[in-house]
């Protein structure tokens, strides 16, 4: 599995340029601005983009889907929950207000246990909510790509709607938390300490675990 990280928008988010090096199918967690810079990377690896993998439906995370799909046709993936909530004429009003592209409903709804198939990289779906209702993590051969449930030092917000800190904790703490040590943290925000981290290093030094 090739794992490329590429800083995109003014959020700051991480978003992942996820490959198998056999096939060259690829897919593409949370496009969110820099389209343009994005596709070209894709085209320099020649790679076929098969799908846009969305940890959640916050905005920040999916402005770059529409455009990202209208330029390489790839199948847009999001759990139920934030597909409903996010991609909705209330959701796609509130994303314009704020000056984001609204993200299309998704192609696909996954669920927890589900797994994303690109060549020979598997993804699979862990169902976290708590920060939004339907974010996932996606865990594949020793790397889980954390969205905006863990980041590095710090977790997600939940002062905000559809939040739940009781919900959140639970998934971090029973879900996340309980796989291997080494497993490498892939995290949805580039908040200035390390640009990924582990398992056992967030348990032992994140101040909100
Ligand atoms: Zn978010
Ligand atoms: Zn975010």
């Amino acid at each position: 599995m090739d794992i490329e990280q590429m800083e995109v928008g003014f959020m700051d988010v991480f978003c992942y340029l996820v490959s198998c090096p056999r096939t060259k199918e690829a897919l593409l967690i949370d496009p969110a601005g820099d389209e343009d810079r994005v596709v070209e990377r894709v085209k320099q690896k020649k790679l076929n983009l098969e799908y846009i993998v969305n940890t959640h439906g916050h905005m920040d995370h999916t402005c770059g889907n529409a455009k990202i799909k209208e330029l390489t046709g790839a199948k847009i993936i999001m759990h139920e929950l934030d597909d409903q909530m996010f991609n909705s004429p209330q959701g796609w009003e509130r994303a314009r207000q704020m000056g984001f592209t609204p993200s299309p409903s998704a192609d696909i709804n996954v669920k927890d246990g589900d797994q994303i198939v690109v060549g020979d990289v598997s993804l699979k779906v862990i169902h976290t909510p708590g920060h939004s209702p339907g974010g996932i993590c996606l865990l594949g051969d020793g790397n889980i790509f954390t969205g905006d449930t863990l980041f590095v030092g710090a977790i997600g917000r939940t002062d905000i709607p559809g939040a739940s800190m009781s919900q959140f904790m639970k998934a971090i703490k029973e879900r996340i938390l309980t796989l291997p040590d080494k497993t490498i943290v892939w995290p949805g925000h580039n908040y200035g300490i390390r640009p990924s981290s582990t398992i056992e290093s967030e348990k032992r030094t994140n101040p909100w675990l």
